[in-house]
């Protein structure tokens, strides 16, 4: 079997239980890219079985630990683990995520489920060289329509592979129905973010449901998320996004959910807050989904100035009694820096704000409790004192 010998820093690490072991940790290589290799330490102890990457900084990404043998039908089992977990939820919703990644020991696999059609994503040379497998293992277990494979992440070139969407299996429409809550939605897995939507925000768009009241201000609202689930319970809804494409989509949703009292701006939030703010508007319920601010560690203080901008401007628009729901989604922002910069922006906008609920990522996007990178979204839902 191919192996792979890491220092001794790599292996306090694997054993700490974290599956990344950074090229600078590896120390001998019997291998080729994509191998399921046996892992040693440097006084040869056996640490686990790993996906081996010959391009990407993460050289090997852990799939069993310790001196056992590696089971030959992980894939299989771990797909059939991961999709028994997601049906346990019995979420109220027809697309969620099957797998997701480390956190379904299926490291850099992604599995979304919109009807029944799956979009995949294998972000690493070992999940990419195991895809036919993968395949004919969702179908068995699944029976889906059509299988694509949205495979154009730029991590990938991290890896060394190409940039390619196409279809694996059955076929798969550019227009698939699904239902999140009582909202329904047209998706295209082929074009849209993401595999086509935001399903790591459906719980907090239910937390939300329960304050959001009278005039809301969905900001970043892609396709709506927010704004159509909430809307229901406002007046008004004014959902914001930059791009021309996704305010035509939240426009068609809204006609489609027969949401009469949504109105979608294709503007950048930085500029609509700031000329909301010089009109007078107020709102009783805001919404904060911006993209990633921070997408690396280089990026973060400029961020954390992004963050705090929107924040404070939010928190003014909104009258005293009302609600933010703020979210950040860059793993390099942690939750403390999240509150601290949402708390300094309150203390700047001169308000009082209590948090009511401190929210992550859906339950179908678990956290790995010994990878912080794992824990990305972070959503605050404040109350405005006064
Ligand atoms: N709230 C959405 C997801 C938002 S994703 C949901 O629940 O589904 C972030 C969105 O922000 C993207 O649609 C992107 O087009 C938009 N965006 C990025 N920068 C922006 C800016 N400066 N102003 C307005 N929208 C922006």
């Amino acid at each position: 079997m191919p192996r792979v010998t890491i220092s001794r820093r790599g292996e306090d690490r694997a054993r700490a239980g974290h599956p990344w072991i950074y090229r600078s940790d590896v120390e001998e290589v019997d291998a080729a890219a994509g191998d399921l290799v046996q892992v040693f330490g440097s006084r040869g102890r056996p640490v686990g079985h790993a996906l081996f990457s010959d391009e990407s900084e993460i050289t090997l990404r852990m799939i069993a630990y310790g001196s056992a043998a590696a089971p030959e039908t992980f894939i299989k089992d771990r797909l059939a683990a991961a999709i028994a977990f997601r049906e346990a939820l019995a979420l109220d919703a027809t697309a969620c995520r099957l797998v997701h990644g480390e956190a379904d020991r299926l490291p850099s696999l992604i599995v979304d489920r919109y009807g029944d059609h799956l979009v995949i994503q294998a972000l690493s040379q070992g999940i990419d060289r195991r895809v036919p497998e993968i395949v004919s293992a969702l179908v068995d277990l699944l029976q889906p329509q059509g299988i694509l494979a949205r495979n154009d992440p730029r991590v990938r070139l991290l890896e060394g592979l190409e940039q390619r969407v196409e279809v694996l299996y059955g076929d798969v429409p550019d227009r698939v129905a699904v239902r999140e809550g009582a909202v329904e939605y047209q998706v295209d897995p082929w074009r849209g973010q993401k595999t086509g939507l935001f399903l790591d925000q459906r719980e907090n768009r239910e937390a939300a449901l329960r304050y959001a009241r009278g005039r809301l201000l969905d900001a970043f609202s892609y396709h709506g998320g927010f704004a159509l689930a909430l809307a229901p319970r406002c007046e008004s809804v004014l959902a914001v996004d930059i791009s021309e494409d996704a305010v035509a989509r939240i426009r068609e949703n809204a006609t489609r959910n027969g949401l009469g009292n949504v109105e979608a701006r294709a503007m950048n939030v930085f500029d609509e807050l700031r000329e909301l703010e010089r009109q007078g508007a107020r709102f009783e319920t805001i919404v904060l989904d911006p993209p990633a601010f921070a997408k690396n560690k280089a990026s973060v203080r400029k961020a954390m100035t992004g963050y705090k901008e929107i924040n404070l401007r939010a928190l003014k628009l909104l009258e005293p009694g009302g609600f933010l729901v703020t979210c950040s989604c860059s793993y390099n922002v942690s939750e403390d820096m999240f509150v601290d910069v949402v708390s300094a922006a309150a203390a700047d906008a001169g308000v009082e704000v209590s948090l009511v609920e401190k929210r992550a990522q859906g339950r179908d996007h678990p956290i790995l409790i010994n990878v912080p990178e794992t824990y990305y979204l972070k959503c605050l839902i404040l109350r405005k004192l006064a």
